[in-house]
């Protein structure tokens, strides 16, 4: 059977041959799809025009989480986010902060007949490939070198600036697609094309008579389904007596939306809620269990309240910025743990080496909680260059 691509409704594919079109978009971690609504085209250019605004503006979300997208690849690592003593920093997925760029001076000392190089680089591997290119570049050897002051630093900003944006048309016209496309996967492609969804149609493709659909929401979302704090859910709630659907989408287990799908439903009563986790992956699909209770029914679409979304993404960024230090106290344990061996490994793990340990730990986490600044002077004979 051939359908017809229901955003510009001139191209045609046969059923389940049409472009995948992710329910939660793919760059957020999204895992479910259809093939059997749009087009090729349509899906690129809704994807550039609405879909890649929403990531734009949740992305320091899904890199503090360290999110796995749909196709597998880490977050983008934001190049340049902040600035610190003059120096620009990348911040990585998982919220770790880097130095954005490498430097190196070379300057001639030409009375004692020496280069001096000095290389500021992210850690000792990065020096050590940096070193080897200068030497090589001037013709020398490892054996030509003689090294002078090495520091190893860890510097915390005083303060970061996180902007998240969800205040653009385009962007709620993605939220309205996740919706729209979710109903998609559970009712048959002919009633997707009965008109009874040509309003959300329109305004998900931006045309201008197309009414406001969708509304930011503090209504209490059913419980389930629940699988992490992360998590994005839609759960859609269709009413054969009063003739509506409607999908709530909820993004990073706060930033909450309704979407009126249709007020002239003439399907069954569906129930039907699907959650995915965009730190592993993880899905899940709930039927029967999503209640909603009737005054959500009347609830209209009422467009975006400054208060409620600033309470929302508070609450989400918090969420994402514990989850990060987390990930940083157990890369900070593995980190120092694993340095503590290659100095003691070979002896007794005595209760005096045990104690060692776990100051070093406890010192290295409180100057992460605390965030104290840390300089060490690494003596020349304990860098080697390989
Ligand atoms: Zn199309």
């Amino acid at each position: 059977m051939k359908l017809t691509c229901i955003y510009c409704k001139t191209e045609q594919f046969d059923q389940g041959k049409g472009s995948e079109e992710h329910v939660v978009l793919s760059s957020l971690g999204g895992r479910k799809s259809s093939r059997s609504i749009c087009c090729q085209k349509c899906n690129i250019e809704l994807g550039k025009e609405i879909d890649k605004p929403l990531a734009e503006g949740l992305r320091i979300i899904s890199t503090f989480y360290g999110i796995i997208t749909g196709r597998g690849k880490e977050a983008a690592t934001l190049k340049s986010y902040g600035t610190h003593n003059g120096r620009n920093f990348d911040l990585l997925p998982g919220g770790r902060v880097e130095l954005s760029r490498v430097k190196i001076d070379r300057q001639i000392d030409e009375e004692k007949g020496v280069v001096n190089i000095s290389v500021r680089a992210r850690n000792v591997d990065e020096v050590n490939k940096l070193l080897k290119q200068q030497l090589k570049s001037l013709g020398k050897g490892i054996e030509d070198i003689q090294i002078g002051e090495i520091t190893e630093s860890v510097e915390y900003p005083k303060s970061i600036s996180v902007s998240i944006d969800l205040g653009l048309v385009s962007q709620h016209r993605s939220i309205a697609k996740t919706a729209l496309t979710y109903i998609a996967t559970m009712i048959s492609p002919e009633r997707l094309r009965s008109g009874c969804f040509s309003n959300i149609i329109e305004y998900i493709i931006g045309s201008e008579e197309a009414s406001n659909s969708i509304s930011m929401t503090q209504i209490n979302f059913p419980p389930l389904p629940n699988i992490s704090d992360a998590q994005h859910r839609v759960i859609i709630s269709a009413s054969e007596d009063k003739k509506m659907a409607i999908g709530l989408v909820e993004l990073f287990g706060g930033l909450k939306f309704m979407v009126a799908l249709t007020d002239c439903w003439e399907g069954p009563n569906l129930q039907k809620g699907y959650a995915v986790n965009p730190l592993n992956g993880d899905q899940v699909e709930y039927e029967d269990t999503v209640n909603l209770n009737d005054e959500h029914w009347s609830e209209k679409a009422s467009g975006f309240d400054g208060g409620i979304y600033l309470e929302m993404v508070r609450k989400v960024f918090g969420a994402a910025f514990n989850h990060h230090v987390k990930l940083e106290h157990e890369r900070i344990i593995s980190e120092v743990t694993e340095e503590f061996f290659k100095e003691f490994g070979g002896e007794d793990f005595t209760d005096e080496l045990k104690m060692k340990l776990s100051s070093r730990i406890a010192k290295a986490i409180a100057n992460s909680v605390y965030k104290i600044n840390e300089y060490r002077i690494i003596p020349p004979d304990h860098f080697k260059i390989i």
